[in-house]
């Protein structure tokens, strides 16, 4: 089987000289549910921007259903991007916009300009549009502006909105570091099922490693901008969970790991 993304010694080094990616390698196959786990500051966000190249690498190549996306020109990484949908941790919504209306801003990918500025989204992307609202539970909000959404809620807009795309590969960066623990359970619960029944491959960064855990089906952690464990979440040993988190920092996340471990074996 061919991986859908294939992620070869990416290296990125931001302007100001901090080594944020140090040669990071990884195949991803159809189905995955990927978690990464990480110190803030490892690298996670920076990986999974590149891969969409909201930041563009320093050196290495990505390749994403065959094609090298670093390599494309704008149209063609138009075309990549509507096939990766993005959640981000504060939503990204546009607040004065109803709900519809900031999941209809996902099928901008597949418009002309024209029909974009206008918002003249065809009678299918609207029926579509309020399909995906319903599947996240929020069929009832779709005519209220997204200020007035709790944080949850305002997430489940933002997997909707990447549903929207029709995307294969979904990334998530931090999704639930702003929500309460009950409302993050909600929200990954919504991202796993819709994955899972789409057959969407996801990689979710995530700062609350239970999480990780619990939905995963294979775990990356990265420290330093190096991958130093990929395995399945029952690979995890606390030898390898102090090996990720950087001694000092984490320490909450680093003990409830090793306590949600005990619990799972
Ligand atoms: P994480 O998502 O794991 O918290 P990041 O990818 O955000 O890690 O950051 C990795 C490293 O790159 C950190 O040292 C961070 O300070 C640095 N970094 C992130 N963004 C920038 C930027 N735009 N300019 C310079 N350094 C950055």
């Amino acid at each position: 089987m061919k991986p859908i993304l294939s992620v070869k010694d990416v290296k990125k080094i931001y302007g100001n000289g901090t080594y944020a990616l140090r040669g990071v390698s990884f195949d991803i196959y159809e189905g995955e549910f990927v978690a990464i786990i990480g110190s803030s500051g490892s690298g996670k966000s920076t990986l999974l921007r590149c891969i969409n190249q909201l930041i563009k690498p320093t050196q290495g190549s990505i390749v994403f259903k065959g094609t090298a996306v670093e390599k494309v020109n704008k149209c063609e990484l138009r075309k990549i991007r509507r096939e990766i949908g993005m959640i981000f941790q504060h939503y990204n919504l546009i607040d004065r916009l109803t709900v519809i209306q900031n999941v209809l801003h996902g099928r901008l990918g597949y418009m002309s300009d024209f029909h974009g500025i206008f918002d003249l989204y065809s009678k299918e992307d609207r029926w579509n549009a309020y399909r995906i609202l319903e599947r996240v539970g929020l069929e009832k909000e779709i005519h209220k502006r997204a200020d007035q959404l709790s944080g949850g809620q305002k997430q489940r807009v933002g997997i909707a909105r990447a549903l929207a795309q029709n995307p294969s590969l979904m990334l998530a960066d931090e999704p639930i570091a702003s929500l309460d623990p009950v409302t993050s359970g909600a929200v990954m619960d919504y991202l796993y099922r819709i994955c899972r029944e789409d057959k969407i491959s996801a990689i979710v960064s995530l700062h609350q490693v239970d999480f990780a855990l619990k939905y995963a089906t294979r775990i990356i952690g990265i420290k330093h901008g190096l991958i130093v464990f990929d395995g399945k979440p029952k690979e995890l040993t606390d030898s390898i969970i102090d090996q990720i988190y950087v001694q000092g920092k984490d320490e909450f996340a680093k003990n409830e790991l090793k306590l949600q471990r005990a619990i799972a074996i």
